[in-house]
């Protein structure tokens, strides 16, 4: 992408309005466009982030053995009666009528619409077990929006369901999510620690957060030092083997946000393993059992021949909460620091004489030779001074940056940056190339 082509409108000024850095951060690049209290506007910079999230959490959806689709983000009031929960959601909920006076509603959460998907086409437990997702906006009437994205009213969630005969499925369905989740949120760049949390409204008895730390989280969180040293399982992971031991060896150490926080267990570990920080809370899975299934009738064929209630679990992650979420846990004093998986452009190329025959033909050779090679790059060719670019460039924070300016063609270099360390060297453009490919 060209910038002189693109639509990316940076600001100098940090807004009033913004409280916390990554909110600053996303205000100042033009990745976002407040249009009500937590609504907001994905500018292309920050839908291309968005996008390249929720593709991550696809894969890893995919791989767990989860079936995309799409509901709808506008649903019917009856079915939350059937559940019970359209009384119960309170305030939180947008509630609409259309022109025909119908109750609706602004979907905060889909398990209803699920569950009656689920019971119109699965009768037998032959059919099980299944687990159903997609990435959906969801409206939630939050009191106190704020953060930017991070708590927004309409934001954007993936949310899976699974579906089992028995409770020991339902278990492992929750063990797959868990182990997806470990790996997704590595994909990013991200340390997300799983613990034991408050399964709420959604109900049910077995949850965990995901909790990516950070000083400005809004939960305070508590746990034990070797979680954030553990590994994500790893893309490799056998999702129809023994699952039990992979999350074992993680919920075997102490984690709890504060509503499940137990000072004596914490206290017992080693003074320097107690981990007190604040949290950001990234997705949340749940084992709920037949609570949606038994009041809404989702019952499948056992192989006795009994129709049983199907056993639930959902799993929610924050997919636009997580682009917020990621420059928190990413930055410095020059702005943004994007992990390579979620980088709007992997490349930013900078022109440092734009008009100069040299220059504008190096540039564009190696323009075209980073898009052949599939490398998303954006190539900074306006006139703007070279310490303005620069600074644009680290604030938007692309893993690399590649300078071509008279001086380096001369003695026939570039110079290449990794964003990340400030790391600068002179090769040519073919070894710059083959630098960032590899
Ligand atoms: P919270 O405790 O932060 O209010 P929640 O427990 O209500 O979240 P869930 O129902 O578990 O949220 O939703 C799944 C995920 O959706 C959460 O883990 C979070 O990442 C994201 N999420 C929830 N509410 C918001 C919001 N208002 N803005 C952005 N993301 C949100
Ligand atoms: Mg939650």
């Amino acid at each position: 992408m060209r910038l002189s082509n693109f639509f990316m409108p940076v600001s100098k000024e940090a807004p009033a309005d913004a409280s916390i850095v990554s909110h600053q951060l996303m205000l100042r690049t033009g990745m976002v466009r407040q249009n009500g209290a937590g609504i907001y506007s994905w500018l292309p910079l920050g839908f291309k982030v968005l996008k390249r999230i929720e593709q991550i959490v696809r894969d890893e959806m995919n791989r767990a053995g989860a079936v995309e689709m799409l509901m709808p983000t506008l649903q019917q009031a009856d079915l939350w009666r059937e559940s019970g929960r359209y009384e119960a959601y309170g305030k939180e909920m947008l509630r609409i009528k259309d022109r025909h006076d119908r109750d609706m509603l602004y979907g905060p959460t889909n398990e209803e619409l699920i569950t009656d998907v689920f019971r119109t086409y699965v009768k037998s437990y032959k059919q099980l077990p299944v687990n159903l997702y997609h990435q959906q906006w969801k409206f939630r009437d939050e009191v106190r929006p704020r953060f930017g994205v991070m708590r927004g009213r309409e934001f954007l969630m993936k949310d899976a369901y699974s579906f089992d005969l028995t409770e020991e499925g339902a278990r492992q369905s929750y063990r797959k999510m868990f182990c997806a989740y470990l790996n997704a949120f590595d994909r990013m760049g991200l340390t997300a620690i799983p613990m034991r949390a408050d399964t709420g409204p959604i109900g049910g008895d077995l949850s965990h957060e995901f909790i990516i730390l950070a000083d400005t989280g809004e939960s305070a969180v508590f746990c034990d030092r070797a979680l954030l040293d553990l590994p994500a399982p790893g893309l490799d992971l056998d999702f129809s083997g023994d699952l039990v031991p992979v999350v074992e060896a993680r919920t075997k150490f102490y984690a709890a946000t504060e509503e499940m926080h137990d000072d004596a267990a914490f206290g017992a570990l080693p003074e320097e393993r107690r981990v007190s920080a604040r949290g950001i809370e990234v997705g949340h899975i749940f084992y709920f059992g037949t609570k949606y299934s038994e009041p809404m009738n989702a019952v499948v064929q056992g192989p006795d021949s009994q129709m049983v209630p199907v056993q639930m679990g959902s799993y929610g992650i924050g997919v636009s909460r997580l682009v917020g979420g990621i420059i928190e846990a990413s930055h410095d004093e020059n702005g943004i620091v994007w992990p390579d998986a979620v980088a709007p452009f992997k490349v930013g190329l900078i022109n440092m004489r734009v008009g100069d025959a040299a220059c504008d033909a190096a540039c564009a050779a190696l323009y075209a030779q980073l898009e052949k090679a599939g490398i998303d790059t954006l190539y900074d060719d306006t006139d703007d001074r070279a310490g303005a670019k620069f600074a644009r460039m680290d604030l938007i924070g692309l893993p690399w940056q590649i300078v071509i300016g008279p001086k380096g063609l001369e003695k026939g270099v570039v110079e290449l940056k990794r964003r990340k360390t400030g790391e600068k060297s002179e090769l040519s453009a073919e070894d710059a190339l083959r630098r960032i490919a590899s």
